[in-house]
């Protein structure tokens, strides 16, 4: 028997917002990103085929606004072939229980993060008095504990391939969490970061609101180990993508982007690194 599913006991909605809440842009022929409220989901595959695979799962309260994105793009009743997570914080897992059982799906992640969607090992809890702006000043309300998705999850493939993926390979970016990854094809350089780096200044509610579009480093409440999240942007500016979706923020693109990721790199140090944060190592700065 399964056992049942469940999201941990902190888990709840969370009132946030953005101008780019409900909106949908369609990248390539074969990549559309959705924004819930101030998460983005992406929907990798071809409506032509009607093979596709979901990366994340957004936010607490998602599942029908999640379902209906799908319906409308590869029609009704579709299911993918899996779900894929960047990693398992609650604004990437919100809906996730109620997708997989709504298409009884398999969902991967890695290794590393399994324990947070086992219900194993809850994540550090957020900073509320990190540098930044009005969200990382909110995030004390946001849920850490685990969630379990029981025999549901399985971890990613040790040889970088991706199920259901087949040109994209998986590339270890922790940092932000100890299992996070990202998703590259090499073919057409197309890279999907999850929170290793984002474009909008996540902690600031204004921006996050209006979306401006602005390099940073991984949202900084929640991110615990700067070493390592600095050494995973080197790794992913150093695969030179052409297209870059972000868990957070509009896409960035092109020469915007190489330039951007070229800075995010030189500057880590002020860029993305908080002044202050009871996570940041003094010795980084
Ligand atoms: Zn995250
Ligand atoms: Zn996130």
């Amino acid at each position: 028997m399964d056992k049942e599913m469940n999201y941990g006991s902190d888990y709840k909605f969370i009132p946030a917002t953005s101008i780019g809440s409900g909106v949908g842009i369609q990248l390539l022929p074969d990549l559309f990103s959705h924004t819930i409220q101030i998460v983005n989901i992406i929907l990798v595959g071809s409506p032509v085929t009607n093979e596709f695979v979901l990366v994340d799962a957004g936010m607490p309260d998602s599942a029908e606004e999640i379902i209906s994105v799908v319906e409308e793009r590869f029609g009704e009743k579709a299911v993918p072939k899996a779900i894929i997570l960047t990693h398992g914080h609650f604004d990437h897992v919100g809906a996730i229980i109620e997708l997989v059982k709504h298409w009884n799906v398999p969902v991967y992640a890695h290794e590393l993060e399994l324990p947070f969607l086992t219900g194993q090992k809850s994540y550090p809890e957020p900073d509320p008095t990190v540098e930044g702006g009005m969200i990382a000043k909110m995030s004390s309300m946001f849920p850490n504990e685990p969630i379990d998705l029981g025999t549901h999850i399985e971890r990613l493939p040790a040889d970088g391939t991706v199920p259901h993926m087949p040109e994209f390979q998986w590339i270890h970016t922790p940092g932000h969490t100890p299992g996070h990854v990202s998703l590259f094809r090499d073919i057409d350089k197309t890279l999907i970061v999850g929170d290793a780096f984002v474009t909008v200044k996540q902690e600031s509610l204004y921006k996050v609101f209006t979306q401006e579009q602005e390099i940073s480093g991984p949202p900084r409440y929640l991110t615990t180990d700067w070493k390592l999240a600095k050494e995973s942007v080197e790794k992913l500016a150093a695969l030179h993508p052409e297209v870059a979706i972000t868990g957070h923020g509009l896409p960035m693109t092109g020469e915007q982007l190489a330039t951007s990721l070229d800075r995010l790199v030189r500057e880590f140090d002020t860029i993305a690194i908080p002044d202050y944060g009871k996570y940041v190592d003094k010795d980084l700065h």
